[in-house]
């Protein structure tokens, strides 16, 4: 395009998943939303909001971070937030790894290598071992380290043994690891107790999933003082006011409803561990899940036939086309009752497309 930068021109852009438009009913499961609506404390506290809309919001999503800190315990200076996990990242990625030579999974969230072309990241991805677990080892090369977990599209996570020993590897090479957990509420285990050990590790975290705001765009970072303020210094140079009002004070609602997120959550999970059984017995291959979405292996070399078998019938799921990933589909969680539908509808599909 004549007008393009030299920069915009060699950008390879993240491709999300579909967002149809036509209204009529799909099971939506290709972009890991959370089947259920944000805790009724959001509308309660969104009521009334508008006169005040003509006054900019508060830069430091001050009561946002507070509620934070309360659920997780930290102090309100460890928060940072942003307008979804993705500009975190994005933050996080201009702050900590301009110029870097970054350590991370081969197989990880496709924005990482779009990040870091935007932001002049060398970014070393590291073949994953065989059955898509992570090589700890192959990571730990004196650089800093970028990883999410548990990780996606495999659904797969990684133990906090392993996680301690990059944050210590990092540390010893003075560099940060970032640890993307978007996932984390639907998993068994944490990097937030590493925090008071670990003054390098960066803590990402999303409302999108856990907390059924994927529409409002909120995200956030948990780590040293240090770590924020130069998250701040990137969000300064860039958009001073990454979070509205609204967003702010629909995160704040959801985050103190501990017991809506905690009893949403399970219900998930059930979902997951219950559609897993009913494939498995069915002789489908799905990885262990520790997220809200299962990772199937549909075909023996490109699920993307059993991904429009679906899709004729309403169904919506993930499918990365990359040798590796081909075979496999990304299907979110939905309800117990979508789940039961889209077991049948999978486990037909393979059988006939096989
Ligand atoms: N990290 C990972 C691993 C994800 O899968 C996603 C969602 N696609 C995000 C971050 C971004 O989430 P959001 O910007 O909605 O907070």
């Amino acid at each position: 395009m004549a007008y393009e930068s030299s920069l915009a021109a060699s950008l390879i852009p993240y491709t999300a998943g579909e967002q149809p438009g036509d209204g009529s009913k799909w099971i939506k499961l290709n972009t890991n939303e959370n089947p259920y609506p944000p805790s009724p404390e959001v509308a309660k506290a969104l009521a009334g909001k508008e006169e005040s809309l003509r006054l900019y919001p508060d830069m430091d999503a001050t009561a946002l971070r507070r509620a934070a800190s309360r659920v997780f315990s930290v102090s309100p200076e460890q928060v940072f937030c942003g307008n979804g996990s993705d500009e975190v990242l994005a933050f996080a990625f201009a702050g900590f790894f301009a110029g870097k030579d970054v350590y991370t999974p081969e197989i990880g969230y496709s924005f990482y290598p779009v990040y870091a072309d935007l932001f002049g990241v060398h970014l070393r991805r590291v073949p994953m071992h065989p059955d898509f677990t992570v090589d700890t080892e192959g990571l730990m090369q004196g650089g800093p380290i970028v990883l999410a977990n548990p990780n996606a599209p495999t659904s797969l996570g990684l133990g906090m043994g392993e996680i301690r020993k990059l944050a210590a590897h990092a540390k010893d090479a003075g560099e940060i690891l970032l640890v993307d957990e978007a996932y984390a509420d639907f998993a068994e285990e944490n990097a937030l107790s590493l925090l008071k050990e670990f003054p390098n590790l960066l803590i990402v975290r999303t409302f999108s999933k856990g907390y059924s705001l994927a529409g409002m765009r909120i995200g956030f970072a948990l780590g040293h003082e240090d770590l924020i303020r130069t998250l701040k210094k990137v969000r300064d140079s860039f958009n001073s006011y990454p979070l509205d009002r609204l967003a702010q004070a629909a995160g704040e609602a959801a985050m103190l409803d501990t017991a809506y997120h905690a009893r949403t959550t399970a219900d998930i999970i059930a979902a997951r561990e219950e559609t897993r059984r009913r494939l498995t017995e069915a002789g489908v291959e799905v990885l262990p899940s520790q997220t809200n979405f299962l990772f199937v292996r549909a075909d023996a070399r490109d699920a993307s036939r059993v991904q429009r078998a679906l899709r004729e019938e309403k169904i919506l799921v993930r499918h990365f086309s990359s040798p590796s990933l081909a075979p496999y589909l990304r299907v979110s969680i939905g309800t117990m009752e979508e789940m039961q539908t889209v077991a049948d509808a999978l486990i037909r599909a393979i059988q006939r497309e096989a």
